[in-house]
Order: C-alpha cells, then structure tokens, then sequence
C-alpha cells in the first residue's frame, strides 16, 4: 500500500542568478515523500507459540559479497519503450549497487536527473518494497531508505518504474538542456536514465540544479539497455554507445560498460558518417545530411576534427576504451558531452566557415576532449568545473597546435583574448558553477582563464613534462571522482614550489 505523505516546496540555494535566468529553468519543486512498508507496533503483535524446532538459517549476512570482487558500482538493467511520436518513455530499470565504502549504508540516493524538468519524471514503483521501506523524491534526489544496510563490498538489487515526457527544446535558456528533449527532427535522450549518486565521506553528493554548468555526478557502471521504439515513422536511426544490435519489430540492445553514462539520440532523419582512426577507432558522425553551407561540407568537417582529436588525446592522454565514439548533430545550443557520445549544436553546422577558424571545429574538438575530462576522468562538476571544462579547452589548443598551427594565434583572440583581457575582473577559475549570473561569465572565468592559467603551467614546468603530468592525471583518475588535490598531488615538491604563483593568481583558494 502507498500513503503519499507531505508535499512541500524546495527551495534552490545558494546561486547567485538573476531570478530571470532562475525562472528560466525551475527544478521540480515538490518533494514527494512514500512509505512503502511499516513495521507493525509491537503491542499489536500477537504471541506466537514457541517453536522447539531450530529455525532454517535465513540469509546469509553479507549475500553476494564474495561475488562483488571486480564488478563496476552499478550495474544497470533497462527495458524501456520509446513512443517516438507522443515523446514518451516507459523504464524499467534493475538497479545492481555494490558499496564500496567503508561504512554500511543504509540509504541508497539516485540521480534522477528528468526529474529537474517540470512534469517530466513521475516514477510509478520502487521495488522490492521488503528492500526499500521508503523513499523520498525532491529535485533531482531519490532517497531510498533501505530495511537492511547494505555492507561493505556486498550489493543490493533495486527496481524502478517510470515514465517520463521528453521535453520539446526550448529556444533560449533552456534550449542548453536540449540533451534531454525533442525537436521535429530528433529526440534526445541525454540524462534520461536514474544514475546511482557518489557516496563521499559523509553523504551521498547530490547538487541543486541550475542552468549554468552541469551539476552531475556519477559513478562508472555498466548499462544493459534493451530499447523498443513504437509509434515512429520507418528508417529510425539510433544513435547510441557502446555495442549496438537491432533485433526484429523495432527493438534494440545496446551495452555500455564502464560509462559514466548512457545516452542516445533517434531520428528517421540521421545520415551516419564514419571514419577510422590509426588507433582502430571508429568515428561516427550522425548528422542531417551534409550540411553544406557555400563550398563547405560540415558533416565532413566535423567528422574528421572528431577522428584527428581522437587519435590524438589518445596517444597524449591515454588509450580510448570503446570501438567507436558517436558524435551527433543536435537541436540545441552549444554541444553537450556524454559518456562515448557528444552533441555538437546545429547551430556551429549552420554558421560553419568551412575552415577550421570556426566553431564547428573547435567545439567538436572541445567535446571529444571530454571523453578524457569527463567521461574517464571524472570530477564534481558542480563545485570544481574547472577541473573537466579548463582541460577541456586548453585541448582545443592543443589540437589547433598540431594540426592547424598557423590558426593557434586566432584561437587565442577569437576564443580567449576577446572575452576575458588582462582586466578581466569576474570570478576566479577555481568558481562554483552557483557563482555565475550568465553562462558567458561562467564560460569566460572557468573555460578560458581556466585555459590561460593551464598555459601559465606550462611554461613553468616546460610542454614534455607538463603533459606527462596530464597523461599520468588521466591514468590516476581513470574511473574515479578527483578532486584538485589528485591533480596537484602529481606534481614533485620542486614543481610544487614552481607553480605556487599560479595558483595564487587564479584561485580564490589556491
Ligand atoms: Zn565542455
């Protein structure tokens, strides 16, 4: 039986937006609250007569613990059924959380980040109801308080129903969120699916969400994602990670392990562009057609910044882990990145040069990047953004250095210089994503000084150490949460020493 208890509001914290850009997103405000199961009170319990006969062992105190050695935090079983046409998703997902903390446990707090969309979410059963007693949904935070705690190394097995209304994409503001909606031409499903949070030292890390930055933080895991699309005109094309099959009736399975992530796009309208890169990668662009503009071709500009910038951060910062990587044309502003999947907005196709001067290149480079600075190495997106969207930047540099050097001075001033001059006065690089009041000063303070000061370290260290040191932060925090002390830790007392004023010259808290 489910009571529905209080529904109150909540409230976002600790941002300094206008409340114009707040408006422009509210989060969920309702706080939904359901008991599942209740103990019966003890004075209504009725005498049972004592039983001589020694009762069968019940379950083993740590079940399954001996099995856990080696598998990801989470492990994710999905059936969901996509109506393409009326833009919604029913979700079963099986949820497999292994603790590995050193304390018991005895909530389990999920991302359930559709649910920052208004009327988006409306989760309809969290099973077992003998495992889960209780759970509370506000914002983006599922609490599940557990009957049992889960130990240390030993996993729990939970399953949430759902169903969730895609999104149209807005236009403004909102439109960044794009990942997670539709247009008449695609439907986009970014951060759709419930992620487990992390577990830091204390509490399990959930951010208020806003719509400056990301705010996500997730663990690796591995998705098993079985994918039937009704509803749909013929030819749909699905853009998606991992390994993909098609099966009969409009169904397909796709597997994604050790993501931080799963997301796709479908559209009857994607042409699929491939490449190969030396290191046996396969590039692929889905985009809508060619995308010619004058003389120049963008789908094949694109996808060959994709395939070089791929081949490249992987001899500099370590191996890809997948056969291919999918980038993907989409309807909203900008360009997001996911774990083996990237959006790169329409919008650089349209405005394209047909030369590398331009957006198209750079911020396919840029995302591509983030299969390093996100995907792999992750980092509280939140509190330390500098930590993906610095490195992420200064890698479009580096690209620009090796393969277009004579546009390196233009990437400076058309990228860097023109934003953020030597009087730049906004917020230092080591700002929260809740210190902005626009997505420009956000962009300026952690992308573009956050590139300045990454060039500052250079010189001090010199380029052959420098990027052994990013390559030896790529391999540290492969599969983890870092944080800035992983990335200066790496560094020897003596450069240390040497790059002390730049951390003081672009850290609130060097
Ligand atoms: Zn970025």
């Amino acid at each position: 039986m489910f009571r529905l208890y209080a529904v109150f509001m909540m409230l976002l914290a600790a941002c300094t937006l206008s409340s114009a850009e707040v408006d422009a997103i509210p989060p969920t405000a309702t706080t939904v609250r359901v008991i599942q199961s209740t103990l019966v009170p003890t004075l209504e319990r009725q005498l049972q007569p004592i039983n001589t006969i020694t009762p069968a062992p019940t379950t083993p105190l740590n079940p399954g613990c001996e099995a856990t050695a080696g598998l990801p935090t989470a492990q994710h079983t999905v059936r969901a059924t996509v109506d393409y046409e009326l833009h919604r998703v029913e979700v079963e997902q099986a949820i497999f959380y292994i603790n590995r903390t050193d304390q018991p446990l005895t909530t389990l707090v999920l991302d359930i980040e559709p649910n920052r969309v208004p009327n988006a979410f409306t989760l309809n059963s969290v099973l077992p109801t003998e495992t889960v007693i209780s759970y509370e949904l506000t914002g983006r935070r599922l609490t599940l308080d557990l009957a049992t705690p889960i130990e240390p190394e030993c996993g729990l097995d939970v399953t949430l129903n759902y169903s969730l209304r895609v999104p149209e994409i807005q236009r403004g503001l909102s439109g960044f969120t794009g990942y997670f909606g539709y247009s008449i031409r695609q439907m986009n499903l970014g951060h759709w699916l419930a992620m487990v949070a992390v577990h830091g030292i204390d509490d399990w890390v959930t951010h208020d969400a806003i719509p400056i930055g990301e705010q996500t933080v997730s663990e690796i895991a591995d998705w098993d994602v079985t994918l039937t699309v009704t509803n749909a005109p013929p030819n749909m094309v699905v853009a998606a990670p991992g390994t993909l099959r098609a099966e009969d009736g409009g169904v397909w399975r796709i597997v994604h392990t050790n993501a931080r992530d799963f997301t796709l796009s479908l559209s009857p309208f994607y042409e699929v562009y491939e490449q190969e890169t030396a290191n046996g990668v396969t590039v692929q662009l889905y985009a809508f057609g060619e995308n010619v503009v004058g003389s120049a071709t963008g789908s094949q500009q694109a996808l060959t910044a994709a395939a070089q910038a791929m081949e490249m951060y992987s001899d500099l910062f370590g191996a890809y882990p997948y056969d291919r990587f999918v980038v993907i044309q989409g309807d909203f502003p900008d360009g997001m990145e996911f774990s083996d999947v990237v959006f790169v907005s329409d919008r650089w196709f349209e405005i394209n040069t047909g030369t590398a001067e331009s957006y198209l290149t750079f911020i396919t480079v840029h995302e591509t990047s983030h299969q390093w600075w996100y995907a792999r190495v992750g980092n509280d997106q939140a509190l330390v953004p500098w930590l993906d969207e610095a490195l992420a930047t200064y890698s479009e540099l580096v690209y620009y250095e090796e393969f277009e050097p004579d546009l390196v001075d233009w990437w400076w001033n058309f990228r860097v210089n023109q934003y953020v001059g030597d009087r730049f006065s906004g917020n230092n690089v080591d700002a929260t994503v809740y210190q902005f009041a626009s997505i420009r000063d956000y962009i300026n303070a952690v992308y573009l000084r956050g590139a300045i000061m990454l060039e500052d370290l250079r010189a001090v260290l010199g380029t052959e150490d420098f990027f052994d040191w990013l390559r030896r932060y790529a391999e540290a925090g492969s599969g983890r949460i870092v944080t800035p002390d992983d990335f200066w830790g790496l560094l020897t007392p003596e450069q240390i020493e040497l790059v002390a004023p730049i951390r003081v010259e672009y850290f609130g808290t060097p």
